[in-house]
């Protein structure tokens, strides 16, 4: 299997439907798609995928971070900064749960990976995140704990 690169897919020749897509198709592949396929697994395994692709799309400093996520329309986050190691990020319209319904259930495990694996290029360290709200368990954003290691 080869390894390819973000260079690799933005090589997009789409003249007529662009470079864009529905919300409503990724979130059938993401909540559907992948969860069905993976099963009881999908929340390790969908957080595992997205640390690799946070470390692909990377980020310098805490700045790019933000502007990265906002541009990619994962989400609009806010970063609030606690100490040297710990870190919360809410995010507003999050790409996979914003305007769910109540279902008591948290799985937006790709973006939690994704906002760990970018913040580990930022601090150069290990970075785990955990998710805390969400649309599905009654908020209207996501926020994940990030610890630093
Ligand atoms: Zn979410």
């Amino acid at each position: 299997m080869k390894d390819y690169t973000v260079d690799d897919l933005r090589r997009i020749a789409r003249p007529r439907l662009g470079d864009k897509i529905p919300l409503e198709l990724f979130r059938i592949l993401r909540i559907i798609g992948m969860r069905e396929i993976l099963g009881d697994s999908s929340g390790a395994a969908l957080y595992m995928i997205g640390k690799k692709v946070g470390n692909m799309i990377g980020a310098d400093d805490i700045d790019s971070f933000k502007s990265r996520i906002t541009e990619l329309k994962i989400g609009i986050p806010e970063v609030e900064i606690l100490d040297d190691d710990h870190l919360v990020v809410k995010l507003y319209e999050c790409i996979t749960c914003a305007g769910f319904s109540y279902t008591g259930e948290m799985f937006c495990d790709m973006e939690s990976g994704i906002i760990a694996g970018m913040l580990e290029k930022v601090y150069n360290k290990k970075a785990r995140s955990t998710q805390k709200k969400s649309w599905t368990a009654g908020y209207n954003y996501c926020e994940f704990h990030i610890l630093l290691y």
